[in-house]
């Protein structure tokens, strides 16, 4: 082995998963809204917990949303996820006001206001979000300044205060939108038909212009259907707690849901790249480039690793210590590049002899380098030197100035069983370093050993 890579995780696959779940979804809300159609006008038995607690949840998805789209606008610092933030900023504070307003919303009479402003509210939330949405999809994404982020916050909240004070203030003054539940009037001014329009219009729009083209365009694209759908459900009950207008609320949560969704799957997604570069930074800056066996770095980490083990398991560990002969003579005959080229061979080399899954094969610097072998005694650690020289050899790389004509190298061994958790790992390298010079001393082409004590650091030389 030549050094141990991290473990990888596989990329996310792209946008088809989220294509193929979100058209399911749609199909799925069709086919309820169709059934829902039919019986659209028939009056469910009264349930007081299902408008507070559907719309609780519409309200927490509607918070969370913007709570993740004004982060990423934050941290990508880009106006493009601010103005959707806003928009379901918007929506979770009319939503507010609507339940504070609505009887039996947060109590059982209204909290603040009438039964009328809870229809105006109601009103104005369906009609704001697709106008702030269409805003979206018609703004360019660009740089973010810092107090862009507060600004869209407090424009947001004070338009939604101003509204709830138009609804709840001044419900006397406008027209009157619902009559014994029945929300007729609703039609006959317009205002229903308009909604529906708008929402059209904005699912129209994100469909067209941002075409897909990512996770939260397409989950957005289902939230304005969800919009429209829940808009026909309404027009078609005319009735509050009719059947109709009881989907439409669960399709509003829809709305809130959907874009979550897609943020939350972002962000595993973007954890999951994150873990993958990290892993493969890790791997990269303990990689020698020119050879693709481990560094100067890996050894360090591998042999401090392997000395614990093996003080741990009282267990021998050997180094084999091994430089190219006469390369600058090599470099000046046949050039530098050439010169990479051996370098890159014995690298090769030194990996295919590096056989056992503990063994560790790095390039030290230069044309000198390191095989590390753990739980291997002076014999094990002698047959693998024999087989490297042998081996490199073999590869028959002329060089004229070696007195055997091709690239040939010196090795030294050494092996200790370790003592010490820490301080013996520099000493351990130098008795490998002083046998490689022996090696050399002695005529080259040759392995040199040091002998091995096992018991006691300070008696390794
Ligand atoms: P010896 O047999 O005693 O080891 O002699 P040597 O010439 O191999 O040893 P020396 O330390 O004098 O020279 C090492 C040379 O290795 C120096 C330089 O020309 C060459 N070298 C070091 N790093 C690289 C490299 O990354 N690429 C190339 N092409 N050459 C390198
Ligand atoms: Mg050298
Ligand atoms: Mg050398």
């Amino acid at each position: 082995m030549t050094m141990r890579s991290t473990p990888q995780l596989d990329l996310p696959a792209p946008m088809d998963r989220h294509l193929v779940v979100a058209e399911i979804a749609a199909v799925a809300m069709a086919a309820i809204t169709l059934a829902a159609l039919v019986f659209s006008g028939v009056r469910v038995a009264d349930n007081p917990s299902f408008v507070p607690a559907v719309g609780c949840m519409t309200l927490l998805s509607d918070l969370l949303t913007a709570i993740l789209l004004l982060s990423n606008a934050m941290v990508l610092k880009d106006r493009d996820p601010l103005r959707l933030g806003a928009a379901y900023l918007f929506s979770c504070l009319l939503l507010a006001a609507h339940l504070a307003t609505f009887p039996g919303g947060l109590s059982t009479g209204p909290l603040i206001g009438s039964s009328e402003g809870s229809a105006w509210l109601w009103c104005f939330w369906q009609g704001g979000f697709p106008v702030l949405v269409l805003g979206f999809v018609f703004g360019r994404s660009s740089p973010l300044r810092s107090r862009d982020i507060p600004l869209a916050i407090a424009a947001t909240a004070g338009t939604a205060l101003l509204l709830t004070i138009v609804a709840t203030a001044g419900s006397d003054w406008l027209p009157s939108l619902v009559q014994d539940d029945r929300y007729n009037e609703f039609m006959r001014f317009g205002v229903g038909p308009l909604l529906f329009v708008l929402s059209v219009v904005a699912l129209g729009a994100v469909l067209f212009r941002r075409r897909m083209r990512d996770a939260v365009s397409i989950w957005l694209s289902l939230a304005m259907l969800a919009s429209s759908l829940n808009m026909v459900l309404v027009l078609a009950g005319g009735e509050r707690f009719s059947l109709g207008w009881c989907a439409a609320r669960l399709l509003n949560l829809v709305v809130g849901v959907a874009v979550l969704v897609a943020l939350l799957s972002n962000f595993i997604d973007q954890a999951q790249r994150a873990q993958v570069m990290n892993n493969r930074l890790k791997d990269l800056i303990a990689t020698d480039p020119l050879t693709g066996i481990g560094n100067r770095l890996a050894l360090d980490r591998e042999m401090l690793l392997e000395w614990k083990r093996a003080r741990r398991e009282q267990t021998p560990l050997s180094l084999i210590m091994i430089d190219i002969d006469l390369f600058k003579s090599f470099n000046d005959r046949y050039g530098h590049p050439a010169g990479d080229r051996c370098i890159a061979a014995v690298g090769a080399t030194l990996a295919q002899q590096a056989k056992r899954p503990a063994d560790v094969a790095a390039r030290l610097g230069g044309e000198e380098f390191v095989v590390l072998l753990p739980n291997t005694e002076e014999a094990g650690a002698s047959r693998v030197a024999d087989r490297v020289l042998a081996a490199i050899s073999a590869l028959n790389l002329p060089h004229a100035d070696n007195p055997v004509g091709h690239v040939t190298v010196s090795i030294g061994v050494a092996t200790c069983r370790p003592f010490d958790p820490n301080g013996n790992v520099g000493q351990f390298m130098e008795v490998a370093d002083q046998a490689l010079y022996r090696a050399k001393s002695a005529g080259r082409n040759q392995v040199c050993q040091s002998v091995a004590v096992l018991d006691a650091p300070a008696r390794i030389c």
